[in-house]
């Protein structure tokens, strides 16, 4: 079944149960969907990554990412530590920390104390 069909027929079922119209069961079933959806996507970012920065490069400096090891180029996501400071390609970044807690150069530890 398709997942619009099976959202049909909750929103059918809702309205027949509590004697409203289909358009605001609907509304509410995708809703609904909607949160559960944004529920999966935030754990896909992966908690280790709370201690890094998101980054595009915008100039070829030389950079090598500690990784791989490849030049970074220009327009390439990485992604840099804030405890460090070093960087690396977001792809091979994410690769690493969800393995191992700390940077793969200096072995200090990603994860800045989350908790507040
Ligand atoms: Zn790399
Ligand atoms: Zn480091």
């Amino acid at each position: 079944m398709r997942c619009d069909d099976m959202r049909t027929e909750v929103a059918m079922w809702r309205a027949r149960e509590t004697n409203r119209d289909l358009e605001t069961t609907l509304m509410e079933v995708q809703l609904e969907v909607n949160i559960e959806l944004a529920k999966l996507l935030s754990e896909t970012i992966h908690p280790a990554f709370a201690g890094t920065n998101g980054v595009e490069i915008e100039e070829e400096d030389g950079h090598v990412c500690g990784i791989c090891p490849q030049y970074m180029e220009k327009g390439e996501e990485a992604r840099g530590m804030r405890v460090c400071g070093h960087m690396f390609h977001d792809y091979c970044i994410f690769e690493w920390v969800k393995r191992k807690p700390n940077c793969p150069l200096c072995r200090c530890p990603i994860h800045t104390n989350t908790k507040h």
